[in-house]
This record gives C-alpha cells, sequence and structure tokens, in this order.
C-alpha cells in the first residue's frame, strides 16, 4: 500500500474539516501547517456560541453571509487564542481564499497557499500574494483517498455482475450479497 502524500493529507484534512461547515452557501476548510504538522484547522461558522446558518438560514447582506468566520480566519485566530506562531506556515484550503482572508494570510506571515478548487478567484487577491512573496499552488484533492474501500467496491460490483448474469441463484446467496452490498455501500 503506498503512503498517502503530505500535499493529500492536509488538503483531505482541510476537507473534513469543511464537513463541519455550518453554513449552507459553502462549506470550506483550512489546515495551518508548520515543518508538516498540522498546527491549526478552521471552517466556516458562526461565532462560539452562535445560532447556525443550518439551524436559521443565512444572514446574507450584499450577497454575502455576514453572519460566518471564513475557514483561514478561524485557522488564524485558533492561533492568536493559543499563542501559536503562524510565521512561515502554510495553509491548506478547499477553496482559493476570498480578498480578506488573503490579507489575513500575508499578515499572518503565512508563506504558501495550497487550494483545491478556484473559487471567484479575486484578482486583487492573486495580485497581493505575488507581491508579497506568497506562493499559490493548486493541489486537487483525490477523493478516492476518502473512500478506503473503493477498491473493494468496485471488485464486489464486477463480481455481482458476473453471479447475476449466471441467472440460477439461491435465495440465500441473493442475501448475502445484499448483505454485503449494503456494509459496503452505506455512508
Ligand atoms: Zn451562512
Ligand atoms: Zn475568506
Amino acid at each position: 500500500m503506498s503512503r498517502i502524500s503530505w500535499d493529500q493529507y492536509f488538503m483531505t484534512q482541510s476537507h473534513l474539516l469543511a464537513l463541519r461547515s455550518t453554513c449552507t452557501r459553502l462549506a470550506v476548510g483550512a489546515t495551518i501547517v508548520r515543518d508538516k504538522r498540522i498546527i491549526a484547522g478552521g471552517y466556516n461558522g458562526s461565532i462560539a456560541g452562535g445560532v447556525h446558518c443550518s439551524d436559521e438560514g443565512c444572514y446574507v447582506i450584499d450577497n454575502h453571509c455576514v453572519r460566518t468566520i471564513h475557514a483561514e480566519m478561524n485557522a488564524i485566530l485558533q492561533c492568536a487564542k493559543f499563542g501559536v506562531p503562524t510565521a512561515a506556515a502554510e495553509i491548506y484550503v478547499t477553496h482559493f481564499p476570498c480578498l480578506q482572508c488573503c490579507k489575513a494570510i500575508i499578515q499572518a506571515g503565512i508563506q504558501k497557499v495550497y487550494y483545491a478548487v478556484n473559487y471567484k478567484n479575486h484578482p486583487y487577491a492573486i495580485e497581493l500574494f505575488e507581491q508579497s512573496g506568497v506562493n499559490v499552488e493548486h493541489v486537487e484533492l483525490d477523493e478516492n483517498l476518502l473512500r478506503q474501500n473503493n477498491q473493494e467496491q468496485i471488485e464486489f460490483v464486477s463480481y455481482l455482475l458476473t453471479k447475476l448474469s449466471a441467472a440460477n441463484i439461491s435465495d440465500e446467496e441473493k442475501n448475502e450479497l445484499r448483505e454485503k452490498a449494503n456494509s459496503l455501500f452505506e455512508q
């Protein structure tokens, strides 16, 4: 079995964090890394203890949800809260950072941004990253890494198809196949 690369490992972590998002408009995750160690993580959501967009709907002003704090901002603020230096760190984000987060990333001394999905990439954000020497790299998430039993699923489906084409299957065998399918595909 081959080992997962660092880039995929941190990018997967950001995608896991995005699953914690409470904003229904977009789920974003961010992971701050220093010396190949995760030092902070964040997702877009309300202030601690606040109501959630997923419960009350988004609070939209000028086409932006103003209730949530962005994932990158939450990760940086987590470092501020616990006194963790962000100088020379790197950040892995599911989506290209917005202009506000871009500026916060630069000011926090983060040196490199890895992003998985292009998202309204603001030309001024691109310009500011360039101007401040922050390296930006596109890292696509390998989604198969999140499906550990993917290969097993494929093999099972092809076995199932062979079996079905053989026509006469006993009820016992059918039940076995059904149970196996349930265990493989249930989320
Ligand atoms: Zn929202
Ligand atoms: Zn942002």
